[in-house]
């Protein structure tokens, strides 16, 4: 038997991409692209749900199924796409404005059900598609050259959030660091449940802060970004799938999330293996007709549609 092997090539479409020159959102759609070759789950078998936002039109260059749907809702439109074929590897993407402004409800929910898909959310820090307005991971008194005068709200922590939502599978990556942002994409697609990736994503045209050049700086000798699992960033390695004490764990990768500045971690900050929404619907007391939603005729409710 001749096994199929995908490379990223086969998840690349034709179609024009107009992201500006430079746009970190290219180096997470390779990375994306690269993580898919990776699991070898054919393009078929993949669905891509995006919001409104730069990030919005990932799905165009994604040869999957691809839904570009409304402004914060990439994540309830894909646990939906994942409750009616569980059979695809689903991925919502879009950006911190998309997702922490307007989705945020959806966010924190998501979190709670532990629905098995893949949150990918490209944060710039800023609304790129609408001239650079200040999105909710922008810091208090920070002004880029987009924004008419420095930000008077404070930015909320993504990581912190996720996890305090239940989150099963929660990291950070750097859009610049191509392979491990595709491993780190790799994890997150083969963790069951919901898995959140933050990543930093730098826009060459309103975000003048923080850019390449800052994210890569060298602060007293040392990287401003580091793995969690580098000794040299931390001596005492952060695991975050030792969980014998859930909530310490919990307050603990919380606490590594909030470190920002000088240094910068990136990589795993939490994860557990518990039931998923889906396997949860199959337990319990529930009668069976209603054990298994695949299972049910769903007939009447089509034709009311027809
Ligand atoms: Fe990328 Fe920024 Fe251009 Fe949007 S505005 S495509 S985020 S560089």
């Amino acid at each position: 038997m001749v096994v199929q092997t995908f490379t990223a090539k086969d998840y690349k479409t034709a179609v024009h991409n107009t992201w500006c020159p430079g746009c970190g959102d290219f180096a997470i759609l390779n990375a994306l692209q690269a993580a898919l070759a990776e699991v070898q789950v054919p393009p078929h078998k993949v669905a891509v749900v995006s919001g409104i936002g730069c990030s919005g039109k990932a799905p165009h260059y994604v040869n999957a199924y691809g839904l570009h749907t409304l402004h914060g809702r990439a994540v309830p439109v894909a646990t939906g796409v994942k409750l009616a074929n569980p059979e695809l590897t689903v991925l919502a993407v879009g950006g911190d404005g998309d997702g922490y402004g307007i989705g945020a409800g959806y966010f924190v929910n998501a979190g709670r059900r532990n629905v098995d898909f893949t949150y990918l959310v490209f944060d710039n820090e800023v609304y790129g598609l609408t001239k650079g307005q200040g999105a909710p991971t922008m810091i208090k008194g920070l002004r880029t050259k987009g924004m008419a005068e420095p930000a008077i709200q404070d930015n909320i922590n993504p990581l912190a959030l996720a996890i305090s939502s239940g989150y099963t599978f929660v990291a950070r990556g750097y859009a610049l660091q191509p392979k491990s942002l595709a491993q780190l994409i790799g994890q997150a697609v083969r963790h069951r449940g919901t898995a959140f990736v933050d990543i930093l994503q730098t826009c060459p045209v309103y975000n003048d802060l923080h850019t390449k050049e800052w994210f890569g700086e060298q602060i007293g000798g040392h990287p401003r970004l580091f793995q969690l699992d580098d000794t040299d960033y931390d001596p005492m390695v952060h695991d975050p799938t030792n969980l014998e004490e859930v909530v310490a764990k919990k307050v603990q990768a919380i606490a590594k999330s909030y470190e920002w500045g000088d240094r910068i971690p990136l990589g795993v900050f939490y994860k557990i293996d518990v039931p998923t929404f889906e396997d949860q619907l199959a337990l319990g007391d529930r009668p069976p007709e209603r054990r298994n939603i695949w299972n049910r005729d769903l007939s009447a409710l089509e034709n009311s549609f027809r």
